[in-house]
């Protein structure tokens, strides 16, 4: 298994870059530039491991009891949003989705899927579901990391064995591109668009609009799961979206590493003049919403046990519900979700969202199955070909997309 993912972030130095808010958007400029403060983002290897344990307890000491808690988590979320520039949220436009290019395999079916989060602007992704199985069926959304290449994102191998194997078990699974990923890179799209994080974050939203929109679909049962770049997104998503009734971030809850790419922190959501906060305690939003951390040994993730799913757990004891944040950790494993976080995660899933594992799971290891994905060619995942254009209102690789 090849860890791309960590070649250009991994090696950022700490890195404190403050900036005006006048230059996070031009528009806001002329209206902003008066009134709001300089913000900082924080990024990539951010701060000691020694002073993320310190900071952890600055945040704890800041509320003792729920409805305390309550009013930073919401100061928390209100933070994101306007960080990412989606505070009011948009309006949701139709989604016009297409659904195509269905292939049909040993209990399950994938399709090629696109779907406008803006007017024009496309999301690509394929769509794993159940056959032979009566619905509806819970929807789990798997964003992906940044390996990059043509076999990259969710077009990469691991990817298709998770969605495939929770859509053998009875979910439906959308897996979608990052901007500049598979699909939208073919198209001529750059992950280095300035709108990344604030067009990843909204495209989330529309993605569960997507699965909501399906008749095979409980809109009650929504999840979300991915791994390092995805495992940000899983994390902001479920922290702005109560939709999301499950989530599993892997290899990516760190009190010390914020995200290197511009997609995780290049926009000021966690330390403003007014609120200092990190992917800890925005992971921790989640509560009580049943979550999985998913850990390693080999990356940023490596205190968890004893930094970050405690503090978390603390979250959730408030709630009453410490046992709806469970902690899987690989003291052995890298960056990465590779099988054995995928094992770590199947059971969760299967518990929180009544999947039916009838048969895929070894009763003398207990492993899950995968072997019955049919890995696609890069081909036969793409949206578009000859037989099936790309949409003529599909604006410009590139363009700054209106909001
Ligand atoms: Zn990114």
């Amino acid at each position: 298994m090849i860890l791309r993912r960590s070649i250009p972030f991994s090696i950022l130095p700490l890195l404190l870059v403050t900036i005006s808010a006048a230059q996070i958007s031009a528009q806001q400029q002329q209206k902003e530039e008066l009134k709001l403060p300089a913000v900082t983002l924080c990024v990539g290897n951010y701060q000691s491991e020694a002073d993320a344990v310190r900071q952890l307890d600055r945040f704890a000491s800041t509320y003792s009891n729920l409805s305390e808690w309550k009013l930073r988590a919401s100061a928390i979320r209100q933070q994101i949003l306007t960080g990412v520039q989606l505070n009011p949220l948009p309006e949701s436009t139709p989604l016009n989705s297409i659904i195509h290019k269905r292939r049909v395999y040993p209990g399950y079916s994938v399709e090629s899927v696109a779907f406008e989060a803006r007017p024009g602007f496309l999301v690509y992704g394929n769509l794993y579901r159940p056959i032979d199985r009566t619905g509806p069926f819970p929807g789990v959304l798997c964003p992906h990391g940044h390996a990059t290449g043509r076999d990259g994102g969710r077009l990469r191998h691991d990817q298709q064995y998770r969605c495939a194997t929770l859509a053998r078990m009875g979910a439906v699974v959308f897996s979608y591109d990052m901007v500049g990923f598979g699909d939208s890179e073919a198209y001529g799209w750059s992950h280095k668009h300035p709108q990344v994080m604030k067009l990843q974050t909204w495209s989330s939203v529309r993605a569960i609009d997507f699965l909501q929109s399906l008749n095979d679909v409980d809109s009650d049962s929504i999840s979300v799961t991915g791994c390092s770049g995805g495992g940000t997104q899983t994390f902001l998503l479920t922290a702005i979206d109560e939709r999301v009734k499950v989530s599993v971030p892997v290899v990516m809850v760190s009190a010390h590493f914020f995200g290197g790419c511009t997609c995780e922190s290049g926009m000021p959501i966690h330390k403003t003049a007014t609120l200092e906060t990190s992917n800890v305690e925005i992971a921790a939003l989640a509560a009580p919403r049943p979550m999985l951390l998913v850990s390693v040994g080999g990356d940023w993730t490596k205190n968890t046990p004893e930094v970050e799913f405690p503090y978390i757990q603390s979250v959730y004891k408030l709630f009453g519900n410490a046992d709806n944040v469970e902690n899987r950790h690989f003291p052995e494993e890298d960056h990465g979700y590779q099988v054995k976080k995928r094992q770590g995660m199947y059971p969760f899933m299967v518990k929180h969202l009544k999947l039916d594992s009838t048969g895929l799971v070894n009763s003398q290891t207990g492993m899950f199955d995968e072997s019955g994905t049919v890995l696609e060619s890069v081909e036969t995942m793409r949206v578009f070909d000859d037989q099936h254009p790309l949409p003529k209102n599909a604006i410009q690789p590139g363009s700054i997309v209106s909001f």
